[in-house]
Formats: C-alpha cells, sequence, structure tokens
C-alpha cells in the first residue's frame, strides 16, 4: 500500500453537521457556505421541525444533487430514547441517552388543552443546591443546542405527532429538567429560539419558560438574545437560609437575583410579563407561617407571581416534603398578601416523574390564584384543573 492510500483507509471520516440544532440563521449560513439559496433553510427546517423527516432522500422539494451533497456532509440526528415510561395520568417520561453514555430526562405532561414538556440542558448541574437530585450528581456536561431541541423533536415523534392533526403535541416548554440552562447560554438560546421559531416548532414566547437558579451574569444578558418567559429558584426569604441551600447565593445574593430578573423583563416589549418566583417547600427548613411572611416582604411590589413545589423527595434527599396544612398556611399568607401564588402537583408519581424538578404541571392558574385573592382564598388549595 502507498503512503497516501494509507492515509485515506486510517481518516476518520470527517464528521457530519448535525442540522437538527441549527437556528434559522446557521441553517441559511450553511447553505449559502455551500453555494446555495438561502431559503434551502427553510425547505430544510420545514422537513426536520415539522414533518419529522430525517432522511434527506425524503426531501422532494430539494434537487436530487443537493440531497446527495447533504447526505454526504449533514445529518440529523436526535438524541436516543434508552426508556419511556407512561403515567396512568397521560404523563410520559423519556430516560434519553446522549453521546458518551450518560442519561438524561424530558418529561411531558398533559393537561387539559395544553401538554408541557420538561427539557433538560446539561448532564448534571455544578450548582450543588441541596435538595436537589440533579446537583448531588455533580456537572458532567452541557448539551448540544440538537440534543436540547432534539428531545422537543422526540417527544413530538414518539405521539406520531408530526400534522397528523390531531393537535399539537407540546404547546409549552419549560427548561427545568436537569441542568442549569443559563450555564448551557449558547445551546439553550440556539434551542429556544427553534423552539420559537415558526419554522420550526413555532411556540409563543410566552409559553416557553427558562428558569434559573441564578447565574446573574448570563441573566443581565439574556435579554439580548431570548424573550421568553423567566422563573426564578428563589426557596428562601433570605440571603442567610438561600446561602446554605442554593450555594450560587453566595456569589449573587438576592437582592442582585431580583434586580437582574426585573431588568430581564423590563426589557421586553410586552410590559405584562411578571418574573415566577419558584418556592420548593422544604419541611421545617423554609415553610413557616414566619418564612412566608418574610417572603411576602421581599416580593412587596415585585412584579411576579409565585409558584409553591412542594419538595418531591429521593433517596438520601435529608429533607422532607411539608404536610398538606403547611403547605396551606404557606399560601394563604401570601394569598392574604395579595399574590398571584400556584401550587405544583405532583404528576407521574407512579413513573417516578416526581424527581424533583421534572416534575409539575407548571400550569398557569392566574385566573384561579386572582379568584382567590378576591375571595381571600376560600376554595380548595390543592385541587388540579
Ligand atoms: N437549574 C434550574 C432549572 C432546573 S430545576 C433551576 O434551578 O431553576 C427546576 C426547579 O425544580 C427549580 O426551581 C429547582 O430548584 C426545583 N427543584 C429541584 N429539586 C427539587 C426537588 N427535589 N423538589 C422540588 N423542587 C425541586
Ligand atoms: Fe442545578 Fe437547578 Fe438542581 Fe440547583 S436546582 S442543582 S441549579 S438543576
Amino acid at each position: 500500500m502507498t503512503a497516501p492510500q494509507q492515509l485515506i483507509a486510517t481518516a476518520a471520516p470527517a464528521a457530519r453537521v448535525n442540522l437538527l440544532g441549527l437556528t434559522r440563521v446557521q441553517l441559511e449560513a450553511f447553505f449559502s457556505d455551500l453555494g446555495e439559496k438561502r431559503f434551502r433553510a427553510q425547505q430544510v427546517m420545514k422537513w426536520i421541525h415539522h414533518r419529522g423527516v430525517r432522511d434527506f432522500a425524503d426531501m422532494t422539494d430539494l434537487s436530487q444533487s443537493l440531497r446527495e451533497t447533504l447526505r454526504d456532509i449533514a445529518e440529523i440526528t436526535p438524541p436516543v430514547i434508552a426508556e419511556q415510561q407512561d403515567s396512568v395520568d397521560g404523563t410520559r417520561k423519556w430516560a434519553i441517552a446522549v453521546e458518551g453514555g450518560s442519561l438524561v430526562e424530558a418529561v411531558l405532561i398533559p393537561e387539559g388543552d395544553r401538554a408541557t414538556l420538561c427539557v433538560s440542558s446539561q448532564v448534571g448541574c455544578s450548582l450543588d443546591c441541596t435538595f436537589c437530585s440533579t446537583g448531588k450528581q455533580g456537572f458532567q456536561r452541557d448539551l448540544t443546542a440538537a440534543e436540547i431541541i432534539g428531545q422537543v423533536w422526540l417527544a413530538i415523534n414518539s405521539y406520531d405527532g408530526w400534522q397528523s392533526g390531531k393537535g399539537r403535541v407540546v404547546t409549552n416548554v419549560v427548561m427545568m429538567g436537569m441542568g442549569e440552562p443559563l450555564l448551557n447560554f449558547d445551546n439553550v438560546v440556539a434551542a429556544m429560539n427553534l423552539m420559537c421559531d415558526d419554522l420550526a416548532y413555532g411556540l409563543s414566547k410566552r409559553k416557553v419558560t427558562l428558569s434559573t437558579s441564578g447565574v446573574v451574569p448570563n441573566l443581565d444578558r439574556l435579554a439580548d438574545w431570548a424573550d421568553v418567559s423567566l422563573a426564578v429558584s428563589l426557596h428562601a426569604p433570605n440571603d442567610a437560609l438561600r446561602d446554605q441551600i442554593v450555594p450560587i447565593n453566595r456569589k449573587y445574593p438576592i437582592a442582585r437575583l431580583l434586580q437582574s430578573a426585573r431588568a430581564y423583563i423590563d426589557a421586553q416589549p410586552d410590559k405584562k410579563r411578571v418574573v415566577t418566583i419558584e418556592y420548593t417547600l422544604l419541611a421545617g427548613v423554609n415553610d413557616s407561617v414566619a418564612q412566608a411572611e418574610e417572603l411576602a416582604a421581599l416580593l412587596k411590589d415585585y412584579p411576579c407571581k409565585i409558584n409553591l413545589i412542594p419538595f418531591n423527595d429521593f433517596p438520601d434527599s435529608g429533607y422532607q416534603r411539608p404536610s398538606g396544612n403547611a403547605v396551606s398556611r404557606f399560601w394563604q399568607v401570601l394569598i392574604d398578601a395579595g399574590f398571584v401564588v400556584t401550587v405544583r402537583t405532583t404528576r407521574g408519581d407512579d413513573i417516578d416523574a416526581a424527581c424533583g424538578q421534572l416534575v409539575g404541571e407548571v400550569v398557569d392558574r392566574t385566573r384561579r390564584s386572582a379568584r382567590h385573592r378576591a375571595g381571600r382564598g376560600s376554595q380548595s388549595l390543592l385541587q388540579s384543573d
């Protein structure tokens, strides 16, 4: 064998570009680099995200030669479903194998005519909140944009929901799965961009929610890149307690976090936006009436609604879920202070979808809460829609 032939024989094949995770702008650049018209991007996006087509040979509005070129240099590769579980309540959970062999989770929670997909952004998480099972795993790596948007693709695909006329499989997305989205900024922004792009999933920006435990420098620049809804994981009414349970608070304390979140929503054209304050209730830690009062004082005049999340236990967590009464008492204080408050009910218990951040109806109960406010909470608190 001559030397050049040896080289050819042993050289690794050039990696194909995974078009699944490219935004419209990136895909247009990809096609213009190929000397193709930019509108090819629009055609290909519809094939991928509207029709669920992965094989370039099936993209019948592209020329034969372009289809062959794409077959050689590109791919459309979602992550792989390792396991799928269905709850009796309709919740469906996937363990998704990403490159390198790690697993992340996504959960689809149907509720009336909407269905909320909870999406992961990282394998593990470095922030180590003391009550979070993902935090306990430590950080492994960021998900790629293709792996993040691929969770939406897989969810739709698993219901055969491509333009089926059966209604949309995914109506809302919350970045509340594994990982801290603001620590994987570029890939999360790209994936959220695709969630909202009409040529991809076309979700309204209000229906995509990023949840953060408070990576303030990245929250400060988020408005330049996205205008999705924002949830802030507060979990404590003061810095002394938050320092303990959400360690990033030692770097970016509550006042800075709330100020940054407010600046984010103030930058939105839609002036009716509010920050969702998430507050996981941990028995005997942050669930007292005094702490509810302190929270009410902290958030007085702050543009927010409050989402109470009774703690979801996991082995060796060291924490307990508060009683229904404790949750009610906490809720009542906030309602009496005039806040819009929702309580997240547990879904998918039988398939263990209730693993902390992967739980949640994330239902906007604003109207009911408004009724509660008017009636001073005369209705049952934990009822589901
Ligand atoms: N890293 C982001 C998003 C993922 S967690 C964040 O922290 O905001 C989504 C939500 O679930 C967060 O509010 C998080 O604090 C909360 N959470 C984590 N573990 C939980 C548990 N065991 N029980 C209840 N809520 C939990
Ligand atoms: Fe990370 Fe969020 Fe879990 Fe904290 S709660 S460890 S930020 S995933």
